[in-house]
């Protein structure tokens, strides 16, 4: 047994993180990299160029678009989008099921249109959606960020009122007012303790 199964728990879970640009996705999804190493945190490929201090591998696969095009043929993504109109993303399967396979609870932060996408082929799985406190804070740290020009900041903003509409389907929604609160919120969905088993 593993230490979790020992610990009268659930085996192993597959828990998607979605929600509106900015809102801290990335934040969370670090701050469990860095403090819940028992969690396995999906690994995307992407076709979108590193920025200064991601690591191949550990942030994302760099891919060109023939191996994106080569990756989508050979069916090794669970789920692949376009997100803001540029790069592509997918999510690698094998390492997923592996890891699942193992009894380890995985989490992929992706966007709204890869969230439905696993909805669509693994009904199990649990999807949140994290929400910022408040709509002008999700203002505030979008230009905070100060990563976008102010064009692509109004765009963003324009994508992330539609994506906020769809926080109805989603099966918990999770507020990131606080990065290691939210992050716990997130990793207590996959240590729920076992339902009792029923007489059969
Ligand atoms: P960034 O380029 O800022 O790292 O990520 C941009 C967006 O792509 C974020 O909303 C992130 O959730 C989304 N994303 C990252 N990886 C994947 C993936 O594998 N699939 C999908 N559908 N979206 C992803």
């Amino acid at each position: 047994l593993s230490q979790r199964e020992a610990r009268g728990r659930v085996k192993s879970r597959l828990v998607v993180l979605a929600g509106p640009t900015a809102v801290g996705k990335g934040t969370v999804s670090t701050f469990i990299r860095e403090n819940y190493p028992d969690v396995h945190l999906s690994v995307s490929a992407t076709t979108r160029k590193p920025r200064p201090g991601e690591v191949d591998g550990v942030h994302y696969y760099f891919v060109d678009d023939d191996e994106f095009d080569r990756m989508i043929r050979d069916r090794e993504l669970l789920e692949y989008a376009t997100v803001h109109n540029q790069s592509r993303y997918g999510t690698p399967r094998p390492p997923i099921d592996a890891a699942l396979d193992k009894g380890r609870s995985v989490l992929l932060e992706i966007d709204l249109q890869g969230a439905r996408q696993v909805r669509a082929v693994m009904p199990e799985a649990v999807l949140v959606f994290l929400l910022p406190p408040t709509w002008e804070e999700l203002v505030r740290r979008l230009i905070g960020r100060g990563t976008e020009d102010t064009a692509e900041q109004q765009r963003r903003l324009e994508t992330a009122k539609v994506e906020l509409a769809a926080q109805d389907e989603f099966d918990v929604k999770v507020v990131n007012t606080e990065v290691s609160e939210a992050a716990r919120e997130v990793v207590d969905l996959m240590t729920l303790p076992a339902a009792p088993s029923r007489p059969s």
